[in-house]
């Protein structure tokens, strides 16, 4: 992207068009696969897979000549009789409906004007001078707003819990330490929106009562933390975060905390631990971050997803985003959808979409003519969804009948040619490496699975090796400390539920 953005400057520096063309980098639009993406406005014309000779061709034809370059279209915006459709006509774009993304791709993350012509901290205006923190978490509890880190804990409740708890200081964090295998919408929301993070957390501060707030992102993530220092610093700058916000006599401000990579560190007790500059090892729960959290004080933590849609609640209200998604999982979820498909990138859907819609529809189906086997979601706590289940809405409570669960968002497609046992090896092999070893079921147990999978794999497993499999998952499930060791087993109990015949055809056949 950066090398077919220098020849854009470059011609247009060549051809005088400064006055009359606007070069916007932007974060990532979403299809991955199809990358480096120039969309060319007001047309709305889509090149994907731009190379800078194709940059050259498309400065010259179509910006200074006024002519598309058919050729070098993303095939799927040519309609039959040759006429273009717009982005969002394309298969991939129009089941779509992006809340959390919509600015991604889109502005210049880079640029707090650009924010604040879609509209950016209007909320967090609205919010410090026209509504109480009890308005603000009726709007929240009523909009059923659920945490989409994984928990799917409901985020008015979360902050009324802080909001009660009585304290001389308060946080506010921001979980930004994605660490599943296969997941990369928090980064790319940091990446392609970092300001809409600010204003919800400031919106979250004001609402509990807190000054302060801190996010955690990984350190692998060095566009995200780049960018968002920037945000934050323009945010100082123009007096949107700082002292007396608006005018008011709210305070609040907000620092970066790196994080060295480690999984568990996502987990909320061990990312306040390692933010307090410790070790990062989960804590035992209660008591929960709402009452006795960051530095022992009460703290909100959310990550950036759930925070992404909180600028949004408050401007179009509670109604609009319930109006979106099932009974109990209310809004869009963002899915990061890679594996065996051909439309390998990010989408947000409507809660209660299907998997079929997902992979079918949006995701272009699994290449080579190759069969649809499952869809892995959940990262290494969540589980596969086989093919007979494609029809099923997505939602919390529907992947977690399944055996799965919605984790974080990554979405692994497999195809006929995936052998599940090895996927439930990959996972344990994750969690046995990301385990912080502070507990003994989690510490032994992923380790004594891992070395089951490997003799089922290797051809010298036995049939009890499956019944001893299950019954330390269960052991690992109720004697963890963390949600890391509680989960560890769901990519194996799954894929035992669903594809057992593997496991047995292994341990039969010896290979
Ligand atoms: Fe650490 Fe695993 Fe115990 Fe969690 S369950 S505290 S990751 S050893």
């Amino acid at each position: 992207s950066k090398k077919v953005s220098d020849v854009i400057e470059a011609s247009m520096q060549a051809n005088k068009l400064e006055e009359k063309v606007l070069l916007v980098k932007t974060g990532c639009f979403g299809l991955c696969a199809l990358g480096p993406v120039v969309i060319v406005y007001p047309e709305g014309v889509f090149y994907s897979q731009v190379t800078p000779e194709h940059m050259e061709t498309i400065m010259n034809d179509h910006i200074i000549g006024g002519n598309v370059v058919k050729e070098l279209l993303y095939e799927d915006t040519v309609n039959e009789d040759g006429t273009i459709k717009s982005l969002q006509e394309t298969d991939f774009y129009n089941k779509q409906h992006r809340v959390s993304l919509r600015n991604c791709g889109v502005i210049n993350p880079e640029i707090i004007e650009e924010y604040i012509g879609t509209d950016g901290y209007q909320a967090l205006h609205k919010v410090v001078t026209e509504m109480s923190p009890d308005d603000v978490i009726d709007v929240m509890k009523a909009s059923g707003l659920r945490g989409r880190g994984g928990g799917g804990f409901s985020t008015g409740q979360k902050w009324m819990f802080a909001k009660a708890s009585e304290s001389n200081q308060k946080y506010v964090c921001c979980n930004a330490d994605e660490g599943d295998p296969g997941a990369f919408m928090d980064r790319s929301i940091l990446e392609g929106d970092p300001h809409c993070i600010i204003e919800a957390m400031a919106i979250a501060a004001y609402t509990i009562g807190a000054n302060q707030g801190f996010v955690y992102v990984r350190a692998e993530y060095p566009i995200a933390v780049n960018r968002l220092q920037i945000a934050i610093d323009q945010a100082r700058d123009s007096g949107i975060i700082g002292k007396n916000i608006f005018g008011t006599d709210f305070d609040f401000d907000i620092e970066i905390r790196l994080g060295a990579g480690a999984f568990v560190c996502g987990e909320e007790t061990a990312l306040i631990t390692s933010i307090e500059g410790n070790r990062g090892e989960p804590r035992p729960r209660p008591p929960f971050p709402a009452v006795k959290g960051l530095f022992g004080k009460p703290t909100v933590l959310n990550n950036v997803e759930t925070y992404s849609n909180i600028p949004q609640i408050i401007l179009k209200g509670a109604d609009w985003f319930a109006s979106m998604g099932t009974e109990t999982s209310k809004g869009t979820k963002v899915f990061a959808i890679g594996g065996k498909i051909k439309n390998v990138g990010l989408v947000e859907v409507p809660m209660g979409i299907t998997l079929r819609e997902i992979v079918e529809e949006i995701g272009g189906g699994v290449p080579n003519g190759k069969k649809f086997k499952a869809a892995q979601t959940g990262g290494p706590s969540g589980g596969c969804i086989p093919a007979k289940n494609m029809d099923v809405p997505i939602d919390y409570d529907n992947l977690i009948k399944l055996g799965s669960m919605m984790g974080s968002g990554g979405l692994i497609v497999l195809d006929e040619d995936t052998c599940m046992v090895d996927i439930a090896k990959f996972y344990l092999e994750f969690t046995v490496e990301e385990s912080c070893g502070k507990c003994t079921p989690c510490r032994i147990g992923t380790k004594r699975l891992y070395e089951i999978l490997e003799k089922i794999t290797s051809g010298n497993g036995e049939m009890e090796d499956l019944d001893k499999i299950e019954e330390l998952s269960q052991h690992m499930q109720k004697s963890s400390l963390c949600a890391l060791g509680q989960t560890a087993a769901n990519p194996i109990i799954s894929t035992l539920h669903h594809f057992r015949d593997e496991y047995v055809a292994h341990i039969v056949d010896k290979k």
